[in-house]
């Protein structure tokens, strides 16, 4: 559309200059307008003569990332916060600049290449084996959809007379196998994991062989163990579950978007025991690993599962099929994609992985910080010694509204942004470490406001 003209090299400055100081200053934490109050700054920005890169520019750096909140901020501790580091945002930089594309080999061997290292640091890791291999999706919710979409295709293969495919998970397993089941129209197993919220492989055993009995024609295809569930970072009894789902014929999957980067930091790697028997995993580098949205690494034990499931075919694909070379496209339920793993690689070659598990220990290191001042602190009850970087506790005397009043206020001071949750029921605060910049002046800024 636009020769690189002088006016095009300006705009490249801005944008650049622009950059680099959203990338070495702690930007405020900002927040939401409604659309009125956007339309009425930015009024409709869409028109037949163009803004013109300048004023487009203008318009997004004085009204609409005046609008977003700064997820990478050291006081954001809401939900899973970003971390990128500043290598893999300064190398996100590069993919945009690149049109380099994720979907094959033949086109993008070299970004593959590099994914497909990544992919194995964390395979390795985990134990799997050589032959192991993925791909990076958008998110723990389409690697976890993709996975299972691949583990009933193989188990569709091998029996007939199935009336109902069933995926079985922990009762806190995360929404996104609910929302996995209904898009597969399969229903869930929910299991009780047990008092400390860990689900037990005997327990899963249990409840599969009673469903099987009480419904000869349905079939459990997949067990999903979760490796640090969202709200509170606690891990599943892998091993147990994982001999629990292979003793039935049942395809083991490992849902670690948040908490299988532990993997790395020698300190928890015991907690994980059992990650090794699974048939499929999954980890988000844009939760606890340091990269930028959106990246979740989808394993598979034996890819050729997830390459039959996956692959399209068309007359103009057929070209890309089968020299043996390793398409991302056929691991997932995409096709065109961005070599989204690729600012994570380059974080993780340039920096080295024992930089890695040092930044993870170190956010493992301040939520113990904060699970003891929250201890010391007269308001404050600590739900659960952290296990991994999640720290819950409640707030003596407080209903679900005074939670989100104080949450509310909390941004709108532009103290921090911590939202409530819950816990059985009863409504609970959590910070959500997974930013090494986060340091005991952030936690106690705002625990001073409890
Ligand atoms: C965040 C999360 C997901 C969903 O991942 P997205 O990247 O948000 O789609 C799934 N499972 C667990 C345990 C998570 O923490």
């Amino acid at each position: 559309m636009h020769e690189f003209n002088a006016e095009v090299e300006a705009l490249a400055q801005e944008v650049l200059e622009y950059s680099l100081i959203r990338l070495k200053t702690d930007p405020p934490l900002d927040g939401p307008k409604t659309p009125e109050e956007l339309y009425a700054l930015a009024g409709n920005t869409i028109t037949p003569e163009g803004l013109g890169g300048p004023a487009a520019m203008e318009l997004f750096k004085e009204v609409l990332a005046k609008a977003c909140i700064s997820t990478d901020h050291p006081r954001y501790l809401a939900f899973i916060p970003s971390a990128p580091s500043e290598y893999a945002n300064l190398f996100d930089l590069v993919v945009g600049a690149s049109a380099l594309y994720g979907g094959s080999w033949l086109e993008g061997a070299g970004a593959v290449f590099a994914e497909n290292q990544a992919l194995r640091w964390i395979s390795d890791l985990a134990g799997l084996p050589q032959s192991a291999g993925g791909v990076f999706v958008q998110g723990g919710t389409i690697g976890n959809l993709s996975a299972l979409v691949a583990a009933r295709s193989h188990f569709r293969e091998q029996r007939s007379g199935v009336t109902k495919w069933v995926v079985a998970a922990s009762a806190e397993a995360h929404s996104s196998i609910k929302s996995a089941a209904s898009v597969m129209d399969i229903d869930v197993l929910l299991i009780e994991p047990d008092e400390h919220g860990s689900l037990q492989g005997s327990k899963c055993g249990e409840v599969i062989d009673q469903y099987h009995a009480a419904n000869p024609t349905h079939q459990v295809f997949a067990l999903v163990a979760t490796a640090g569930t969202t709200n509170l970072g606690i891990i599943d009894h892998l091993s147990s579950v994982g001999d629990a789902a292979h003793d039935r014929g049942i395809w083991f999957h490992v849902d670690g978007a948040y908490g299988l980067a532990g993997l790395c930091a020698p300190q928890v790697r015991p907690l994980f025991v059992g990650v090794e028997k699974a048939d499929s995993l999954i980890v988000d580098p844009h939760k606890w690993l340091f990269a930028p949205f959106d990246a979740c690494a989808l394993i598979y034990r034996n890819p050729e599962i997830g390459k039959k499931a996956h692959t399209q075919h068309a007359a103009y694909l057929d070209t890309l099929e089968d020299d043996g070379e390793w398409n991302p496209s056929d691991y997932a339920i995409h096709l065109t994609r961005r070599a989204r793993g690729l600012p994570f690689w380059f974080s993780l070659a340039a920096h080295g992985t024992n930089e890695y598990a040092d930044a993870v220990e170190a956010t493992m290191e301040m939520a113990r910080t904060a699970a003891t001042m929250i201890r010391n602190h007269p308001n404050l009850e600590l739900v659960a010694e952290p296990q991994l970087s999640v720290v819950a506790f409640t707030r003596i005397g407080w209903n679900a509204a005074q939670y989100q009043q104080w949450s509310d206020k909390l941004l709108e001071d532009q103290i921090g942004f911590v939202t409530p949750s819950a816990h059985h029921g009863q409504p609970i605060l959590r910070f959500a470490i997974v930013n090494p910049w986060t340091k005991e002046s952030d936690l106690e800024a705002i625990l001073n406001t409890l």
